[in-house]
Parts: structure tokens; sequence; C-alpha cells
């Protein structure tokens, strides 16, 4: 039984989030969507907010459980016995960043393997910042959201502009 771990903020899911979950799913026999409280980043939604809207849409796919951590990551893997970190490679962008934390990530527990998966292109220029960016100026969402997480979203950005 392969698990695999896929770790993010999720400040919300979008769809390129979920086509990296599909994805992994041809890779590993089950996948951990992991939440992190992360509010270095000053998250939009809240912790139970992210999880949920994860969860919603992750309802019907099999294979996937939706949990939060606190700490370090590497110590959750190691203790959730997963066989990987999954993580979703964008743009050149992303490399330096990822390419750093893979190795932090390696220095601090041998054992724990980082697994980088690229989107399909349509998505691949796609962020959770980018789309509260379009949420805040009107933009339309429909391409890149679960049509509850886009009402979700909609609603906040009227309700912190109030
Ligand atoms: P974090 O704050 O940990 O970067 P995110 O929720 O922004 O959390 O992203 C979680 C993971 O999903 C990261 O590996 C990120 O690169 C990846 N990711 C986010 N959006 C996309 C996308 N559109 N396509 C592929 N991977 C993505």
């Amino acid at each position: 039984m392969k698990l695999g771990v896929y770790p993010g903020t999720f400040d919300p899911v979008t769809h390129g989030h979920t086509d990296i979950i599909t994805r992994s799913l041809r890779v590993f026999d089950k996948v951990v969507v992991a939440v992190a409280p992360n509010p270095a980043k000053y998250p939009l939604f809240t912790l139970a907010e992210r999880l949920d809207m994860v969860r919603l849409v992750m309802k019907d796919i099999d294979g996937v459980d939706v949990t939060s951590f606190e700490g370090l990551l590497v110590d959750y893997v190691e203790r959730s016995g997963a066989h990987a970190i999954i993580r979703g490679l964008r743009a050149i962008s992303d490399f330096e960043h990822e390419f750093q934390m893979a190795l932090i990530n390696r220095k601090l527990a041998r054992n724990v393997e980082t697994v980088f998966l690229m989107p399909s292109e349509e998505y691949s220029y796609l962020s959770s910042t980018i789309i509260k960016d379009v949420a805040k100026h009107g933009g339309s969402l429909t391409e890149f959201l679960h049509p509850e997480v886009a009402r979700r979203l909609q609603e906040r950005i009227r309700s912190v502009a109030l």
C-alpha cells in the first residue's frame, strides 16, 4: 500500500490542486491531503474552512483522505507511515523554492522522498494567490474553482471589502 502526503495551504483549493491529486492516485494507492495552518501566509480562509472546501471537492474521489497537520511536515509524514511527499510543479518559478524544500526535508528525514508532478497545461499558470486577485476584481472563476468554492471565495472577498 503506497501512501503519499500532499501538503499545502489550499487557500482555497483550485482545479490545479485537484489535477495533482488525481494524477498522484496513478502513482499512490492512497493520498492524504494535509492542510497546513500556515499563519505566515495570512490565509483568507481559516484552517477549518480550507479543510471543509478540500473535503467538499474530494468527496467523490476514492483513495483520498483530508486532514491537517501542525509542526514539521517530515515529522507528520514519518508519523503517518507515508512513503513520499507529493508536490506540484508549475512554471519554472516553482522550481527553486521546491528544490530547496525537498533537499531540506531530505536532510531532516533521510527516508522521506519528494515526488513532483506536473499539472495539465491549462492549470500550469494557476495559483490560489492569482485566483484571489481575479476574484477581487470581479473576474470569472468557473474555469478554476469548484462552484461552491467559487461562491465562498466571492462571499469572503465581499465581506473583507466591507
Ligand atoms: P504551499 O503554501 O505549500 O505552496 P499551496 O496550496 O499553494 O501550498 O500549494 C500546494 C502544492 O500544490 C504546491 O506543491 C504547489 O506547487 C502545488 N500547486 C498549487 N497550484 C498548482 C497548480 N495550478 N498546478 C500544479 N501544482 C499546483
